[in-house]
């Protein structure tokens, strides 16, 4: 049985139990609404020092998105062959975006919306 993750194109290959496949998107959604909390900070306090340890922080819990996705094998499917997918902060922003490596590559907010890559 295929498991989907919420975000259209976004699709788990690995099969897990549903409860299994729960907790890690309930960790997930944490650690992405962590993230945003970050990146908030980050815009409201223009203090280098402190917006680079929230930058390393950031990019942490990217890390720590990744390895979820990539524990129950998440992929683009918007282009053929699937392609696997990376998360971490991006843009002028950095906010969290997931990517994938299609050429051109397609990409979704931490919220998991469909964006424009940045
Ligand atoms: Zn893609």
């Amino acid at each position: 049985m295929a498991m989907y993750w919420e975000p259209a194109g976004l699709q788990a290959f690995r099969d897990t139990s549903g409860t299994v496949f729960d907790d890690l998107r309930s960790a997930t959604a944490q650690l992405l609404d962590v993230s945003a909390r970050l990146s908030s900070l980050a815009r409201e306090n223009p203090d280098p020092s402190v917006s680079a340890h929230l930058a390393t922080a950031m990019d942490a819990l990217g890390a720590s998105v990744t390895a979820l996705f990539a524990s129950v094998d998440i992929k683009c499917t918007l282009a053929e062959p699937p392609s696997e997918v990376d998360t971490r902060p991006r843009g002028p922003d950095n906010e969290m975006v997931t990517k994938c490596f299609h050429e051109p590559a397609h990409c979704w907010s931490g919220a998991g919306k469909y964006v424009v890559c940045p």
